[in-house]
């Protein structure tokens, strides 16, 4: 190994610790086969309203300006801001969480709480920088007190999430936690019952893993959570694609 591969070994090391996990990374883990099983595709309502602001191509700008005014549920009331999403639009990888919380509500970027710095550290343990993956919740704007998303909230939200999916066509979709778990595969099994096992989104594989503020809170499970990042790193790397 020479220098640069050794720092770089310390930095990714510094990040597991930082996950909560040391050694137990270079053990090795068996990567199902994907299944054919696919989820029914929900209807997907292209958002109608147009940009007011120059954007990196017509589809996201409509899309960003349709959330930013978006009215269809009573969160409107109470948000300070919608928070969209944030990354690369060509992302492979595309992490999916609940809903902001109140820093993100204050800065309109999703996981920029202490739950996205044990997400940085997430991406960081994979080798990833935050800027290559696009990170997006099921909600765009935060509920009170940070309670569960509703059905009805769910419902009017999904359309805008389903649309960064078709215009991002990632390689690989994290669901963190049950909410977004539950959301995209329209099922309501336990999450214990949908981590480790092959899934998917329309055709895009997906790894159901534990939400980051259920890690802060039950640290014994940031193994478990490591170990699906790496079944996805394995996924990602038998599609073929740098
Ligand atoms: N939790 C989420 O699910 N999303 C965020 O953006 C922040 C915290």
């Amino acid at each position: 190994m020479n220098s640069t591969m050794q720092s770089s070994e310390a930095v990714r090391r510094q990040y597991l610790e930082a996950m909560g996990i040391t050694q137990w990374e270079r053990r090795a883990l068996a990567v199902e086969p994907i299944a054919e099983t696919t989820v029914p595709n929900p209807t997907v309502p292209t958002p109608t309203v147009m940009p007011s602001s120059a954007q990196t191509s017509p589809d996201w700008a409509t899309l960003d300006e349709a959330v930013r005014i978006c009215t269809k549920c009573a969160l409107h009331k109470t948000r300070t801001q919608t928070v969209f999403g944030v990354g690369n639009h060509r992302a492979q990888w595309m992490f999916i969480g609940e809903a902001p919380g109140a820093d993100e509500d204050a800065q309109g970027e999703p996981f920029v709480g202490r739950a996205g710095q044990l997400l940085n550290a997430m991406f960081a343990a994979l080798g990833l920088k935050r800027e290559e993956v696009f990170i997006a919740n099921v909600l765009k704007c935060r509920p009170p007190n940070n309670r569960d998303p509703q059905a009805d909230e769910v419902e009017h939200c999904e359309p805008y999430l389903i649309r960064q999916i078709e215009l991002i066509q990632p390689k690989l979709i994290v669901a963190l936690g049950r909410h977004a778990a539950h959301s995209l595969l329209k099922t309501d099994l336990a999450l214990a019952r949908l981590r480790g096992q092959p899934l998917r989104y329309q055709n895009i594989p997906l790894v159901v893993t534990y939400h980051p503020a259920y890690l802060l809170r039950t640290p014994s499970d940031k193994r478990k959570a490591w170990e699906d990042l790496r079944r996805a790193r394995s996924i990602i790397a038998e599609t073929g694609t740098p």
